[in-house]
């Protein structure tokens, strides 16, 4: 499998450290639920087939975070985004990648 970095362009996979559901976010520490919360974050995964965005960090690279959008059952990339593009929403798709 081979990444497409925005900013390093194609890489292979061995550059990247994968780090995750992209989707999840950290509980709030100060509710009345947070046990519970935290449990459900950090144990509690839905593993289905299909489109997943993953949180990747382009280690042997440029250092980026990206949010991968990759079908897990294909491996078929279909965008590679800065996270923090997508964390401050203005991201956009920006390759297509096999
Ligand atoms: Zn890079």
């Amino acid at each position: 499998m081979r990444i497409a970095c925005p900013y390093c362009g194609e890489r292979s996979l061995d550059e990247y450290l994968y780090s995750g559901d992209a989707t999840v976010r950290r509980p709030d520490f100060a509710s009345p639920t947070a046990q519970a919360d935290f449990v459900k974050y950090v144990y509690e995964r839905k593993n289905s087939p299909g489109q997943h965005r993953e949180l990747w960090y382009h280690a042997a690279g440029c250092h980026a975070w990206l949010v991968v959008t990759r079908d897990v059952s294909t491996h078929i990339i279909t965008a590679v985004e800065p996270a923090k593009d997508v964390a401050l929403g203005t991201a956009s798709s920006m390759k297509d990648t096999a």
